[in-house]
Parts: structure tokens; sequence; C-alpha cells
């Protein structure tokens, strides 16, 4: 049945477009975008006084399925989704097996085609079993349809291999997404080196194994010319080092997440495994420069490193404790919240970074609404204000730090492929 969206603000950012206007859905495809449609017999959605936008786009997301499946799985992880207002994801290769051969790539499309209540689109590994030791085959890869290189939750240590993962990656013209992280500096530690480390007597990760990662890549896309996507910034010097090669014009782009966009390192003085993260939760003035760093355009993205983990794993002594928060279900949210109502940036500014940008970082055709486009819509009560609670989280793990807070923006639809699979 056909779908009209009456009289909401459409906020689409890839076209500038910010008007009260009406949206006819037909089958898969957005069919009119106009003022005062009128047609017989399709499903009325009012969506007076709410705002419309396109799906979001979540470039970093962890699935878990292969090989995790009592803590998330295509479907759950879909539907988490689709709760958030996203319909489209990308599922990071960390899986067991690891997505690092084109088997594994048509054994998540298939799933997800059977099950998934939204787009997903894998991300390959860039060396086998992402051991860092050989190349995985990355031709064959994006054959069979991955859209970014990563071997995310490790960094690439051997720099003769990134440098040819690099090589390959521009052939294909796929972007290689960098988990930067200097193993030997950030070892034992737990949490962001400083202050808090040093009264809560937890062993620290400095910055520098962030930034040391962040420079090492930056050189060899400069000797290589290929595309740098660096995944989840959380230090102000790491910021510094793409600014300045954004300004020499090199092909980088970066993402932030919305907890080192909310959280700083003293949330760790709760002991709450849930503020336990990779990278780190980092200081206050990291958080500031984060900010400033969205607005001036250093990063480019807002994704969430949505990381599911079984109670199992996450209630433990914080060492001992696994990284990783889910974040899916309260990005926008947050987004709202930090980075919207405080002024940083206009709405369409911040749904951009959600949308149109990750979606041309990675060559998709997503993250937009338009006459003949995939009708991919959400639709959010900017004002409606909702409790996170634990019961209700799609995800089959419950690991978020925001369990308890009020945040604006509630998702009422999400509309995927002119299929209503999300209503409040
Ligand atoms: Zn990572
Ligand atoms: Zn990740």
């Amino acid at each position: 049945m056909a779908i009209l969206i009456k009289k909401g603000k459409l906020v689409d950012p890839a076209s500038g477009c910010e008007d009260i206007l009406d949206i006819l859905i037909e089958g898969e495809i957005i069919k009119k975008i106009s003022e005062n449609i009128k047609v017989k017999g399709a499903k009325v959605i009012d969506a007076d006084g709410r705002i419309v936008i396109p799906g979001l786009v979540d470039m970093h997301t962890h699935l878990r399925q292969p090989g995790r499946e009592d803590e998330e799985t295509i479907q759950s992880g879909t539907l988490a989704a689709a709760k958030g207002g996203f319909t489209t994801v990308c599922c990071m290769p960390n899986t067991v097996p690891c997505i690092d051969n084109p088997v594994v790539v048509s054994y998540i499309f298939c799933e997800a085609m059977k099950n998934a209540k939204v787009e997903v689109f894998p991300i390959g590994a860039i060396s086998v079993a992402r051991k860092g030791k050989r190349l995985s085959e990355m031709g064959r890869l994006k054959k069979a349809g991955v859209v970014g290189f990563s071997d995310d939750g490790r960094w690439v240590v051997n720099s003769q291999l990134m440098r040819r993962a690099f090589e390959y990656a521009k052939m294909l013209n796929i972007p290689v997404i960098s988990h930067c992280e200097d193993p030997f500096l950030s070892e034992d530690g737990v949490m962001n080196e400083g202050y808090y480390s040093t009264i809560l007597g937890l062993s620290g990760i400095p910055g520098e194994a962030e930034k040391v990662a962040v420079f090492r890549d930056i050189s060899l896309l400069e000797l290589t010319n290929s595309r740098l996507h660096i995944a989840h910034l959380s230090c102000r010097d790491s910021l510094e080092l793409v600014k300045k090669a954004k300004k020499e014009n090199l092909r980088v782009t970066s993402e932030v997440t919305p907890h080192h966009l909310t959280l700083s390192d003293e949330a760790v003085k709760s002991f709450d495994t849930n503020t336990k993260v990779n990278p780190p939760l980092r200081s206050r003035e990291d958080v500031q420069a984060l900010k400033m760093g969205l607005k001036e355009g250093v990063i480019d993205v807002i994704a969430t490193d949505h990381a599911p983990h079984s109670k199992e794993e996450k209630e433990l002594e914080y060492p001992e404790a696994a990284s990783g928060v889910i974040g899916l279900e309260t990005a926008l949210s947050l987004v709202v919240k930090e980075i919207v109502e405080p002024g940083l940036l206009t709405l369409k500014e911040a749904i951009a970074r959600l949308t149109i940008n990750p979606s041309r970082i990675l060559g998709i055709d997503r993250g937009e609404i338009k006459e003949g486009g995939i009708a991919n819509v959400a639709i959010v009560n900017l004002s409606k204000k909702w409790c996170v609670e634990e019961k209700d989280f799609l995800s089959l793990s419950k690991n978020s730090p925001f369990i308890g807070w009020t945040l604006p923006a509630k998702v009422e639809f999400t509309i995927f492929k002119g299929k209503v699979v999300y209503k409040d």
C-alpha cells in the first residue's frame, strides 16, 4: 500500500531542503515530494510537528553474527537500528569467523535478506582473520559486496601491510577504515591515562596510543594517495593531525561516536563497566575538542560503534570487563541533546553527519530523500522526551551507560524500502 506522510518538516541535508512537505511513497520508492499531495487509498501518516529525515546510516556497527548470537544477531541488531531511526548499518568484520572472505560476506547478505529489518552492508577485513599478517582477498571481497575495509578492534601494526592495503583499496575505490590504536601503548590500559586513572588506580591508555597510529596512517595515506577513514576519534591531538591532513587535501575522513561526545573519563568514577569503551572515554578537554572538530567539519561522521556485550562479559571487575557499549537506539537522541540543542550544529548539519556524509564516504546511494530514490525515512518527534530503560532495548545486549537518562527526540516511525519497520 502507498504511504503518504503529511505535513512533516522534511530535513534533508543532501538537497538542503527544510520545508513542510508531503511525501508519497509507492512500493520501495519515493514517488513524490510536494505540498499538499492528495491521493486515494494511501495509508496516511500525520507528521505534523515532526521532522522527516532520511533513514540514518551507521557506518560502524557490530552485529556479532556469525559467532556471538547470544549478544546480537543480524535480526536483533537491525531491529535496534530501526528503533533508532537507522535504515542502513555497516557491520564490522570482527565476527567469528571473520568477514575476510566472500563466503562470510554472502552468509551475511543471505541472513540479512531473511531476517534483517533494515539494510546491512558488510565491511571486509584488511588482513586474514584480522591478524595483521597477510592481506585478505580484497578484490574478491569487493566483488562480494563489502563497502569498506577495516581490521576494527585492532590497528594494522605492520606498516608495509597497511601500505599495500591502501594501494589495493585505492584500485578498488573503497575506503580503508582504521581503528587507530598502538597496541603496545594501550596494552594493559583500561581507561584514559590522566587524572582520573591516577585517583582510581586503574591503568591508563594515553592519547598518544591513538595519535601515533593516526600519524602513521596519514603518512601512508600521503604515500599512496588512497582513502583513509579514521574510526572513533577520541582525542584532541589526533584531531589536529586530521585537520592538518585535510588542509593538505589528503583524502581523509573521520568519525566520532555519540558516547565520546557525551561522556568524559570522569564517568569511570562510578566503576560502571558500561563506561569501559575502546578507545576509552577521554578528558573533558578532549570531548570539547571533538565537538569543535564536528563543528569545523574535521569530523565528517557520527557513527555508533554499537558493540553489544553479554552480562557475563560486562559484570566483572573493571579491568576484566569487555570494552564497548550499544548505541543504535540512543544515538540520534544523544546527538540532539549534546550537539543540536546547545547550538553547536544545526539540525540539518547534524543529520548530514548521520546520513549523506557516511553514504558518500562509502559510495552508497543512501542517506537522502529524493523523488525516485529508495524510500528510507525516519519520522522523529524532537520535543518528545523519553527515558532510556534497560527493558526497552531491542538489542539483545543491554550494555548502555545511558540507562536512566531522559533524552529528547523520539523516533516515531522508521520506514525502510517503503515499509514501516518500526513504529513507536
Ligand atoms: Zn574500533
Ligand atoms: Zn568498532
